[in-house]
Order: C-alpha cells, then structure tokens, then sequence
C-alpha cells in the first residue's frame, strides 16, 4: 500500500469489497439465481440470462493490450464518465477534498465533484494563449484539499491539446499530494500520442480512454481508466459488480478485432480531412469570427450572433452545442464533425 492508497477516503481504504458470486463459467450455475433459458429475443453470444463477468478480466485484458499498458492496470466501467465519478467518490471526502478543473473544459467532472459535496477549484485556460494551460497559476491554486486534478487533452470544447511536457512535469510535482487524472477521450483525433505509455514512470498520472469516439460505441458505454494497479485495485471496489453488461463486452471484443480497428483508423483520417475542411469554409463565412484549432472530432466556433447560427442550424435540421455561456468563449457553439454530408447542410445553413 502506497501514497495512493492513503490518498483515498478513509472508508474506502478501509471498505470490504461486495462478494459477488463466484465466475467459473465451465460450470452449472444454479448460484445465482438466473434463468436457465434464454429469452426468445436474445441475439448476444454467451446468453444474457446469465450475469456477465462481475469484473470482466478478459475485457480488461484485452484493454490493457489495446491501449499499450500492463494488464491489472485497467478498469472498465460504462464509459469514461463512470471512471470520473469514482475516481471523484473514492478520492474526495465530501465537505473536505477538492478537484481541481481547467474551465472551459467537459463538465462532468464539476458535476459529479459536486455530487460527492467535494469543492471544485476552477484554473481557467487562457484564452490569450490559445486556451493554454497555466501551469503557474495551477501550481498557485493546489491546496492539501485538492486530490484530483482533471485535465482533457485533447479540451472539450476548445480542442486544444496539452503539451505533454507540461503534463508530466505536473504529474511528477504532484507525486505524494494528488492524482493528475489525464482525460484522453478524443486523443485518437489529435496526432499527439496517448500518455498512456508513461504510467510506469508517474505513479500520480491517471489516463482515461473511451470507445464512445473514434470507435464508434457511444451507445455500448465502454471506457477504460489507465492507471497503477494499486488505484485499479481501490476503484474495483467501489465500481458495482456486473457494470459492464454482456451485450458490452462482446461488442468491445469485436470492436477491437484488427479488421474493425483498421476501419476506425480510416474513418479517423476521413474525419481529421473532413475536420480541415469544414474549418476552412467555416472561416470563409462572415458569420464566423473565430474557428479555434482542434484536434478533436469537433470544432469551437465563435459567431457574429451565435443565437442565430444555432437557429439556422436547427431550421435545416442539424444539431449543434451551444457554449455561449461558458467561461472566457464569445457567442461560441461547438460542431461535431459528422459525414461530408452532414457537414454541408450545416455549412450551408450558416452560408
Ligand atoms: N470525457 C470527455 C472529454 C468527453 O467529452 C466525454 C463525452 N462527451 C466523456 C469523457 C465521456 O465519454 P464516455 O462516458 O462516453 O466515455
């Protein structure tokens, strides 16, 4: 047991896990009080009558190889927002503990903080510096409270990537105080490498990854939390047994079957095209006064009069985010890059 033990709420170091019943799938179960027939409807591979792997080793192996780190150094839960959520209930003492959050940036993490009554400690991006990290102002901001600090990196909503010296630099100063909680869901878009092959070197350093993006699987809830056995250890825990459904798990496992991963990579590249093109033509349009640079799947775009971008684009039938009132964005709405097809009717609808 190490500092990143210690770090975790009192009770959750101290909480026995729940003991579900036993996985030997060779054998008759008539444990666990499950159907011994399959639903007429069921079309999954091992039935769904039966409950799936309460934590499913063979999917979390499978991760771990797919994402390049050492098995015991995964934990699956329904998609990377579950991972928050209990890294957040694990690691923050309500009334006490604190996260710390890079607004503009995704929003689960201040809610599910707030959730747990744990602080939510707000370093702004600077938008002067194309909404670059402030590691000095980071740095200013720590308290002995804060026991995670959220970064996305690739952002949601501005698209930025943090640099990952500045990220390892951070992840080394907060060694013994708190977990830097890396979040990673859009980095397949971006040509930066994950930091995930840097976990054997930061003990501090937590990756999170999802199949909701580049892979397609927004509707499965996949997501993977890359991190020290020990912290995989403490969440699998607290994570409920049987999180990650049958139905999930063998379409995670077909999902990353060479020949499915090579379409995906494809796509990428379509998207990442599509991504250039549409911010060309978007910047051409005086609608526009701002596209910033993204390496995700989407684009931040700033407008003239949002109010009416967004009307335009429901009036043709096309959905876009609105974030006019997020911190240190002017009138801006985030569009998410879809078919080429797509994209023109949004294009046009703006035009
Ligand atoms: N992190 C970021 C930055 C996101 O934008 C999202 C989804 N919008 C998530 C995590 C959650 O993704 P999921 O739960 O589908 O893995």
């Amino acid at each position: 047991m190490s500092w990143l033990t210690d770090l975790a709420r009192p009770e959750i170091q101290a909480l026995q896990a729940y003991e579900h019943a036993s996985w030997e799938p060779g054998l008759v179960r008539l444990h666990a009080n499950e159907l011994p027939w399959r639903s007429a409807a069921d079309v999954s591979i091992e039935g769904l009558n039966r409950y799936p792997e309460p934590h499913p080793h063979a999917l979390m192996d499978r991760l771990a190889d797919f994402y390049g780190v050492a098995r015991g150094c995964v934990l699956a839960g329904r998609g990377s927002d579950e991972a928050i959520d209990l890294l957040i209930r694990a690691y923050c003492r309500a009334g006490q503990d604190a996260i710390m959050i890079t607004p503009p940036t995704f929003g689960m993490y201040g809610v599910a903080a707030r959730i747990q009554g744990a602080a939510v400690i707000e370093v702004p991006l600077r938008r002067e510096a194309s909404h670059a990290l402030e590691p000095a102002a980071l740095r200013a901001a720590l308290t002995p409270a804060v026991k995670l600090v959220f970064l996305c990196s690739p952002n949601n909503p501005t698209g930025n990537s943090v640099d990952a010296a500045v990220v390892l630099q951070l992840a080394r100063e907060l060694e013994g105080r708190a977990l830097l909680v890396v979040d990673e869901a859009y980095v397949e878009f971006s040509d930066a490498p994950s930091l995930a092959a840097q976990l054997p070197n930061y003990p501090s350093l937590v990756v999170l990854r999802t199949l909701s993006k580049a892979h397609g699987l927004a509707g499965a809830r996949c997501g993977a939390l890359l991190a020290q056995a020990e912290i995989v250890e403490l969440l699998g825990k607290v994570i409920q047994p049987y999180a990650v459904t049958q139905l999930t798990i063998e379409a995670v496992f077909r999902t990353l079957e060479p020949a499915s991963v090579a379409i995906a990579q494809q796509r990428i590249a379509t998207l990442k095209g599509e991504r250039a093109r549409v911010a060309a033509q978007l910047r051409r349009l005086p609608a526009v006064t701002r596209v910033w640079p993204s390496d995700a799947n989407f684009l931040l775009v700033e407008f003239a009069d949002a109010t009416q971008a967004l009307h335009s684009a429901h009036e043709a039938g096309v959905l876009v985010r609105d974030f006019r009132t997020a911190r240190n964005l002017r009138s801006a709405l985030r569009i998410t890059i879809g078919t080429a097809e797509q994209n023109d009717r949004l294009l046009a609808s703006l035009t």
